[in-house]
């Protein structure tokens, strides 16, 4: 098997903890450059800027996105302008208008534009998936709920207009939420807790209307110290399921149906791969829709300030 060559713009946290180590695990890709203003890969050609990047290394026709949403716009655009296949981490740009300029830029070029949703390559989505297409539903609650100071040390951006906020994990839940549920929900109501001295806000509740009336309803909170919560709760009348841990464990009526390890960021350059290899794009932006829409019906509401 011939790998391709595939350059790694956005050297931090979540290139260092998942995306490298997915890359020098598969086979079909080889990591020939990276795109870092202050880091790099010992080993791999290092450029600190994209336009340079694309400029000395033709023979790279794959570029995978993991800066935060901000400014990964301008690099993206510049990839596909230069006609190379792009992988984008969640979520998939700061506004959507962003998203579907990304799309026909894609289509423009004829090269693959993948938006990933880590969350959905977790071990128990599809399994969640096939039991809920079963069953009637009655009650949904979602409950992510984590630290913030834990997963996003110093990061700034995410407290700046466009950063999302709570949002930036919450959107991990909603692109769960919007992979299991049989019929698409929509957004009815939102509360949103905004830090005095911060853009983005800290948590939020969100309610859902759901056309056969199930009662559907998510709470994002970045303020959990100890044990995290990443589950999704699922009233039917068969019982009730628990898809937890993320996405990794499905259990009814507690007994588990499903559970693995952690494959996410594998499944997404296995999946990358396939696309380019098919010549077909996948961007599905049903999750930001969502988060968008919170933005626009959401209540704001004023709390503590945040300190790291
Ligand atoms: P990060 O460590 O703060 O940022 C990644 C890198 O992007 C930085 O090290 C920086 O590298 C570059 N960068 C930041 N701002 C930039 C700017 N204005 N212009 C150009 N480059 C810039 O963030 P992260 O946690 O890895 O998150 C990146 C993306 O991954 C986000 O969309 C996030 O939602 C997603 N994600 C994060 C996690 C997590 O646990 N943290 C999990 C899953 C997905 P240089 O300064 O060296 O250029």
């Amino acid at each position: 098997m011939t790998a391709t060559p595939i350059a790694l713009a956005g050297i931090g946290k979540i290139a260092r903890d998942q995306h490298i180590p997915a890359l020098a695990a598969d086979p079909r890709w080889h990591l020939a450059a990276t795109v870092s203003r202050h880091a790099g890969v010992e080993g791999v050609d290092g450029f600190t800027g994209i336009d340079e990047m694309l400029a000395a290394r033709p023979d790279i026709g794959a570029v995978s996105l993991a800066l935060p949403p901000g400014p990964r716009f301008a690099y993206a655009a510049a990839c596909l302008r230069a006609g190379r296949h792009v992988m984008l981490e969640k979520p998939p740009g700061a506004t959507l208008a962003e998203c579907h300029a990304l799309v026909a830029m894609a289509e423009a070029a004829g090269v693959t534009l993948y938006a990933t949703w880590h969350s959905r390559m977790a071990h128990a989505v599809p399994a969640a998936r096939d039991w809920l297409a079963q069953h009637r539903l009655r009650r949904v609650e979602v409950a992510w709920k984590e630290d913030v100071r834990r997963w996003h040390p110093g990061q700034d951006w995410i407290w700046e207009a466009g950063g999302l906020g709570v949002f930036d994990p919450g959107i991990n839940a909603l692109s769960i939420l919007t992979a299991i549920l049989p019929v698409p929900v929509h957004l009815s109501a939102a509360d949103l807790w905004f830090p005095e001295n911060r853009d983005t806000p800290i948590a939020a509740d969100l309610t859902f209307a759901h056309p056969e009336g199930a009662e559907v309803a998510a709470v994002f909170d970045w303020r959990q110290e100890g044990a995290q919560t990443w589950t999704v709760t699922a009233e039917t009348d068969a019982g009730t399921m628990v898809l937890s841990d993320g996405g990794a464990r499905l259990a009814v009526d507690g007994r588990t149906l499903a559970e693995g390890p952690d494959r996410e960021y594998p499944g997404l350059y296995a999946r990358f791969a396939d696309l380019v290899a098919d010549g077909v794009s996948d961007v599905d932006l049903a999750p930001m829709v969502h988060v968008a829409d919170a933005f626009t019906l959401g209540r704001r509401r004023v709390t503590d300030a945040f300190v790291w």
